[in-house]
């Protein structure tokens, strides 16, 4: 029994590791178009700012690791160029076809170019997409730079590129950034970058380099996912365009699974099919893609969207919808914000802003947005689980957390947001 895997990634390589783990007898076979495997994307704006040296630093494994250790064939530079399920087999660019009995779809998500892109003009994405902006910076020395999309992606890159001290403008089409419209959110981050001398533009879509007289511009204007090929084949994609997958991971196409950024996941908050690509999800979901190609029967139940980034120092995170998502999903949400210190002032306490979202009928939260210094992770990850259980407000509010002065605040910013929004919905 042959699994194929398309896709060398998180999604690809947690679904062959598992099926292994699950099956010791089933051949497995992963196929990937790029020439590195097992690499973190998330490190990629970390390695333009100089944090890694490398990009080998942020490579968890190689092909031969895979050989050696778990018994998986790994292809690099190997690109799938038509999947004939009726066959049960894939037609590579070379030529060649590849015999399979069972298939994981993980080839990811690809981002949106430019129209007419010039050599100034970067995506960031693949290794590779690093290594050319590396170079293209080494080189070239450009003092001025354009960030298109204020997405994380955008935000990262706008704070690399400042550390390396060029000039930069961001241009986002939309009135916030990071596809959340709160107001406080978007004022505390163009405040910041505006004090990291970043000429903010807001409001200010851009088709085309073409119109830009920057050194050079990195294109970070959203993603599509990697669906082509396999919806050729018959597999249905969901409203979101991603690839319609059940709890259990499978495909429309019997015999197919899917995983990662190519692939829809359910929303634990409002119950409906999104496309959220996060690299937690992408791991977890390969893990269950895997373990069910490999004939177990495990589910995936969702996500909450939880994530966070760095923009220019400052921690944002989220999780669960905010209260324009929540109306869109049905929901009578009520919201508060609140600013907190994380620690007393005596042990250097910085500023956390907390704003929670609950249903004004039933009082179950709906989402929390979180901005702030190193306390935001764990505030987010508390906030993310009280949504994974379904706790009402009034369960929240009761959540015994810890207290000691060299880490945390006497009452948690969570629970002050939380007694704030309890008053609100009074
Ligand atoms: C700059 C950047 C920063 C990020 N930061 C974060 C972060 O901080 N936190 C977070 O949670 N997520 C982050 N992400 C997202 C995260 O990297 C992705 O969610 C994760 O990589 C998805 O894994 P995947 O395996 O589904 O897809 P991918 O990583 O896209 O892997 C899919 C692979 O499939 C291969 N492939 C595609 N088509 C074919 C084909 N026809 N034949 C053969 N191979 C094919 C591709 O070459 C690719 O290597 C970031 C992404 C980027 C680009």
């Amino acid at each position: 029994m042959r699994l194929v895997v398309v896709g060398g990634v998180a999604a690809g390589l947690s679904a062959a590791s598992r099926a292994r783990r699950l099956d010791a007898s089933l051949e497995i076979l992963v196929l990937e178009k790029g020439s590195r495997i097992a690499y973190g994307a998330c490190g990629l704006p970390y390695y333009i700012e100089g944090q890694a040296e490398s990009l080998d630093q942020l490579t968890l494994h190689t092909p031969e690791f895979f050989r050696r250790e778990r018994r998986i064939e790994v292809r690099t530079q190997t690109e799938v160029a038509a999947v004939r399920h009726a066959q049960r087999e894939l037609q590579l660019v070379s030529g060649e076809r590849i015999r399979y009995d069972k298939l994981v779809w993980a080839a990811g998500a690809r981002p949106v170019h430019p129209s007419r892109p010039d050599d100034r003009t970067f995506v960031l994405r693949t290794d590779a997409d690093a290594a050319r902006l590396q170079a293209f910076l080494s080189e070239r020395k450009p003092k001025t730079a354009a960030v298109v999309g204020g997405g994380y992606i955008g935000l990262e890159m706008v704070t690399a590129l400042r550390a390396r001290g060029l000039s930069v403008t961001l241009y986002e089409a939309k009135g916030h950034y990071l596809h959340r419209d709160d107001d406080w959110l978007t004022s505390r981050i163009t405040g910041l970058l505006e004090r990291c001398r970043v000429a903010v533009k807001l409001r200010t879509p851009v088709s085309s380099p073409a119109q830009m007289g920057e050194d050079v511009i990195i294109w970070a204007a959203g993603m599509q996912p990697n669906t082509a090929l396999i919806a050729d084949a018959g597999a249905a994609t969901g409203r979101t365009g991603a690839l319609q997958v059940t709890d259990r991971c499978e495909t429309t196409l019997p015999g197919v699974w899917a995983a990662g950024d190519c692939a829809e996941t359910n929303h634990l908050v409002s119950n409906r099919p999104v496309w959220l690509p996060l690299g937690a999800t992408a791991n977890k979901m390969g893990r269950v893609a895997g373990a069910n190609a490999a004939g177990a029967r495990e589910r995936f139940p969702g996500i909450a969207g939880t994530s966070i980034v760095r923009v220019a120092g400052l921690g944002v995170a989220f999780t669960g919808l905010n209260s324009a998502q929540a109306r869109l999903d049905g929901f009578r949400p009520a919201s508060a914000v609140i600013d907190a210190q994380d620690r007393p002032r005596y042990f250097r306490g910085r500023k956390l802003q907390v704003e929670l979202v609950a249903d004004l009928g039933t009082r179950r939260l709906l989402g929390a947005t979180i901005a702030g210094d190193e306390g935001v992770r764990g505030a987010i990850n508390v906030a993310a689980t009280a949504l994974a259980a379904r706790m009402t407000l009034d369960d929240f509010l009761s959540l015994d957390l810890a207290y000691t002065p060299p880490y945390a605040a006497a009452t948690d910013p969570l629970l002050i947001a939380a007694r704030q929004l309890a008053r609100e919905l009074r």
